[in-house]
């Protein structure tokens, strides 16, 4: 069977650049919405110029959006065959009730990238993205602790939750990444 897993944590908690590489090395198809929501807002669709404006104030595109976009992704054709690692979905109990909906036991690894306030916070001003400013990194870290580290305790009850350390270097993050993924391909 495929792997089907997500990755959580806060922002700046180096996910994205995780989910880049072990997406490749596992083979999987790698789903970043805020990725997809930023190509989006190039193209200037509709859909991108309203989520444009949401994300550069921080707060979250509404789950009704966001869930019919990720449903679509997940059932194109490279996915169904090489399998998913999400990064960035889901945010809300909302749009994880959507997920399992979609994907139920295909999903078998919720990792936790664990990586302290402070330490995000420092992370974030230091890569300067267009969304970095304070203001912005202060209500997506408050929307965080409110909206997505309910799900911590959601996945930990479906038995699928792994914490994974996010201190220390990429190469170090990575290899315990590696490790945690192994555990449940190896199921
Ligand atoms: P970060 O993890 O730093 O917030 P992302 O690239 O994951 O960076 O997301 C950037 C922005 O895109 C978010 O602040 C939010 O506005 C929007 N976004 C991304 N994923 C979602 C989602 N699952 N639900 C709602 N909004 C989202």
């Amino acid at each position: 069977m495929p792997i089907g897993m997500i990755i959580l944590g806060r922002q700046g908690s180096g996910k994205g650049t995780q989910a880049l590489r072990i997406a490749e090395s596992f083979g999987v198809i790698h789903i970043s919405t805020g990725d997809m929501l930023r190509a989006a807002a190039a193209d200037g669709t509709e859909l991108g110029l309203k989520a444009k404006s949401i994300m550069d104030s921080g707060d979250l595109v509404p789950d009704s959006v966001i869930n019919g976009i990720v449903k679509e992704r997940l059932l194109k054709e490279d996915v169904l065959r090489g399998g998913f690692l999400l990064d960035g979905f889901p945010r809300t109990v909302g749009q994880a009730e959507a997920l399992l909906s979609y994907v139920d036991e295909d999903l078998q690894l919720a990792v936790h990238l664990y990586v302290s306030i402070e330490e995000v916070t420092a992370r974030m001003l230091a890569r300067g993205r267009d969304d970095d400013t304070a203001e912005a990194i202060t209500r997506r870290l408050e929307l965080y602790e409110t909206e997505t580290a309910p799900l911590l305790d959601w996945f930990t009850e479906r038995g699928i939750l792994t914490i994974v350390d996010g201190g220390g270097t990429e190469s170090e993050v990575f290899d315990r990444l590696v490790d945690a993924v192994e555990e449940i391909s190896e199921k």
